[in-house]
């Protein structure tokens, strides 16, 4: 199985039960969920700006200090 990453909650996914979205500039990205599509794509939330991700639980507890 060739697993690729969420694009927007960064959460694992299998290929081929995730969705694709190609970009008209060639950028994929991958959505494990139609939530995940919506946020990124019409909503045009910032993962780091949402609480459910992973992304945003990682800047948290890093206290957002790099
Ligand atoms: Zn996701």
């Amino acid at each position: 199985m060739i697993k690729v990453k969420c694009s927007f909650c960064r959460n694992e996914i299998e290929k081929s039960t995730g969705k694709m979205y190609v970009k008209a500039d060639g950028k994929i990205f991958y959505f494990c969920s139609g939530r995940c599509e919506k946020n990124m794509l019409k909503l045009k939330r910032k993962p780091r700006e949402t609480k459910w991700t992973q992304e945003y639980q990682d800047i948290k507890k890093g206290s957002g200090v790099k």
